[in-house]
């Protein structure tokens, strides 16, 4: 088949913009590279899944089939691996028969994030076995079957380390502790209380690891807190936080990458600066819950519809730029049409300040938010408000 659209990744951005797409008449193939479509949440077989989207409360696993079979009027092709992008909608696959090159008019780069591995995050200590991601670890008990740990400790407090709590209980892991360098937890509260006194976990804020100890395989953990330096006996350590977005593709293609959140550069009709491009999910920010993403997918798959009817606005739009405190931005181009424009951030730290947003240095908007890291900030902007202009500022100070 020639597709009119290719969707590259299999979760919830990509599934979702699959089924808008397929759904609308068009021929749509989904190439994804491991032996199953579902993305991140056929591992994360814990509750937290599919309210957003299908306003249910499901497991990771149940929720990425509740995915694929809405998608199933498209052509999902697994074990296909995008390994290189060509200027106006070219893809070369990497296929169990060899290689193969594809193009459509409109293609979705919907690959999600990778977890920072443990030589990349310069941990302090040996280096025994057992440091692990909690990606990988949802795998190995998820999909391997396999009980990696008695006692571990969770470095980092934000929802994925939460996820990684919930995926220990069900292997009948107990951790021994959760650790957070910063005084509160990066999850929203009371994220702590429920590890604490639901999970049995204790919580360690303010808390920097000194080092590892073991062998063989990890033994303990040595941390300085509050009340001085002390010794975390445990058995592994499941690593969280530090995502970025798998967009090696467009760094090593010929997309525009924004430094800031690591993801390729898009409009606010989630194209990229190859007009052929578009991307949503994960891949433009690490991280996000999986109802946002498959949401981004959704309007991604709604913009390639347009653009496949020649009904999108061409040009390279606002240039729309973070300041202050705020350590994105995006979309990083504005071309305003009818529709609010939706804008998102993120800032560097924990603050209480003044959120402005300056078109051709006039302030037009501006709110006191309270604001945590790793937290979503929305803001809707008329597009009368940005018409015409030549820069967008968002301030956060
Ligand atoms: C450990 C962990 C736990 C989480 N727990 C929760 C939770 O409890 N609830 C929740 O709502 N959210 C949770 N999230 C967030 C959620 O998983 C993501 O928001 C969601 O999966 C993002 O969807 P996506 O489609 O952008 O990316 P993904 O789900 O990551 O899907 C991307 C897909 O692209 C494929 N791919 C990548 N590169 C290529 C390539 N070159 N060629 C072909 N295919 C490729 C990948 O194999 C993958 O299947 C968690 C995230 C993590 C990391």
């Amino acid at each position: 088949m020639k597709p009119d659209a290719i969707i590259v990744g299999a979760g919830p951005a990509g599934l979702s913009a699959a089924r808008v797409l397929a759904l609308a008449g068009r021929r749509v193939l989904v190439l994804e590279r491991n032996p199953e479509p579902g993305g991140l949440p056929r591992f994360a077989a814990h509750l937290g899944w599919g309210m957003l989207d299908f306003h249910r409360l499901w497991l990771g696993p149940r929720y990425a089939r509740a995915l694929v079979e809405a998608a199933s009027a498209a052509e999902i092709r697994t074990h296909a691996s995008v390994i290189a992008l060509h200027p106006g909608g070219g893809l070369e696959v990497s296929l169990p028969g060899g290689r193969e090159r594809f193009s459509a008019g409109a293609v979705l780069l919907a690959a999600g994030i990778r977890e920072m591995p443990r030589a990349a995050r310069l941990l302090p200590g040996t280096r025994p076995w057992g440091v692990i991601s909690t990606g990988a670890f949802q795998e190995m008990v998820h999909a391997g079957g396999m009980r990696p740990f008695r006692r571990p400790v969770v470095l980092g407090t934000e929802l994925v380390a939460f996820s990684a709590l919930l995926t220990a209980r069900h292997a009948g892991i107990r951790p021994a502790a959760m650790i957070e360098e910063a005084d509160r937890i990066t999850a929203r509260r009371p994220g702590d209380w429920i590890a604490r006194h639901v999970l049995g976990v204790p919580v360690f804020t303010g808390t920097r690891l000194l080092g590892i100890e073991g062998k063989q395989r990890v033994e303990a953990i040595r941390v300085a807190g509050p009340r001085g330096e002390q010794r975390i006996e445990c058995d592994g350590i499941v690593l969280s936080g530090r995502f970025v977005p798998e967009a090696a593709l467009a760094r090593n293609g010929h997309l525009v990458v924004d430094p800031a959140t690591q993801g390729p550069a898009i409009d606010n009709h989630f194209r990229c600066s190859d007009p052929a491009f578009f991307a949503a999910g994960n891949m433009l920010r690490a991280v996000e819950h999986s109802g946002a993403a498959a949401l981004e997918g959704r309007t991604a798959g709604l913009a390639m519809l347009k653009a496949l009817e020649g009904r999108l606005p061409a040009g390279n739009g606002i240039p729309v730029e973070a300041a202050g405190e705020l350590r994105y931005v995006f979309p990083q181009r504005l071309l305003p049409g009818d529709a609010l424009l939706r804008l998102q951030a993120r800032s560097a730290r924990a603050i209480r300040g003044m959120l402005r947003v300056m078109v051709d240095g006039r302030t037009v908007q501006s709110r006191e938010i309270r604001v945590l890291p790793e937290r979503r900030i929305t803001l809707r902007l008329p597009p009368d408000l940005v018409r015409g202009a030549g820069s967008v500022r968002v301030e956060l100070s």
